[in-house]
């Protein structure tokens, strides 16, 4: 298999060592197995993303030396551009017309504060109890949510082996697209994998839990599912997750502060679980673990 797999950065913000920590096992993933790696802007959602960051984002990446093969970069960002969510509603649209016509999605008038007061406990995710499930509301003005199948997903992940997902009941009938029609994350993401013929997701394991609802969308939508592969995030010495403000400042920031590229890879890298201390003090070590 031509292994296919992506960086999707969402443009709420300058890259941080987090981002350089999953191009690392982006692009180490697929070099290894000799694939190619797209890069796509994941700005769906128009309220909190900003144009801005985007060539700010693209000149870190190049700077870093992690070059796509494929999609937006640096040197090639068209507008509009078929990898890049906000020129893309179109496809998205299609995509829900044939859920449409396949009796999968349906309106859904319910505000949050109504779901969360019939969600017993009120913990962990928002889970949609399916309360408009039989009301045929017009899905124009209204949530669109998808009706969640039954029963427990099982799949295999490559880096953290089986495991069992149950959408009905972590998240229940989930949004495609909202009231004011803005396309959903888990709606966006499934409809490019798709588009853009993605054989291999490789992304931190705080999405994880997306991955079973993402996997009924691309049965709904009748195509082979990708692989995923998900990594475990940046971490303090002792292993716990690195918190925002221990975090350290942006990619840009750094930049500027004079620090090499390799010195920050090196960084993340560490800070990611993937090479020891005493390495870090040989940036051309830490160059090194990188250049698969
Ligand atoms: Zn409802």
């Amino acid at each position: 298999m031509n292994t296919l797999t992506r960086f999707a950065p969402s443009l709420t913000g300058y890259l941080h060592l987090g981002h350089v920590l999953h191009m690392i096992h982006v692009w180490g993933v697929a070099r290894a197995q000799g694939g190619r790696v797209l890069s796509r802007i994941e700005d769906h959602d128009l309220a909190r993303n900003r144009p801005e960051y985007e060539p700010a984002i693209l000149a870190d990446l190049q700077w870093l030396g992690f070059v796509p093969d494929l999609g937006i970069s640096a040197e090639n960002s068209p507008k509009p551009s078929n990898y890049r969510q906000s020129d893309c509603a179109l496809h998205y649209e299609e995509a829900l017309n044939f859920l449409v016509k396949k009796k999968k999605v349906y309106g859904c008038e319910c505000s949050r504060k109504e779901i969360l007061a019939k969600q017993s406990g009120g913990q962990g995710e928002l889970c949609y109890s399916g309360t408009c499930a039989e009301k045929n509301l017009p899905l124009e003005g209204h949530t669109v949510r998808f009706r969640v199948p039954l029963g427990d997903i099982d799949f295999h992940d490559v880096a953290l082996g089986d495991r069992r997902q149950t959408p009905a009941t972590q998240c229940g009938d989930f949004s495609l697209r909202d009231r004011n029609g803005q396309w959903t994350y888990q709606f966006c993401c499934v409809c490019d994998d798709i588009r853009h013929g993605i054989t291999l997701v490789v992304r931190g394991e705080d999405i994880l839990d997306s991955t079973a609802r993402q996997l009924q969308l691309f049965h709904a939508l009748e195509y082979e599912p990708p692989h995923y592969y998900h990594h475990p995030l940046l971490t303090t010495d002792s292993g716990e997750k690195l918190s925002k403000r221990q975090r350290p400042e942006s990619i840009t920031q750094l930049r500027e502060e004079g620090l090499l590229a390799e010195k920050i890879i090196g960084r993340a890298a560490f800070f990611g679980g993937l090479i020891p201390e005493p390495a870090l003090l040989s940036a051309q070590a830490a160059g090194a673990m990188v250049k698969t």
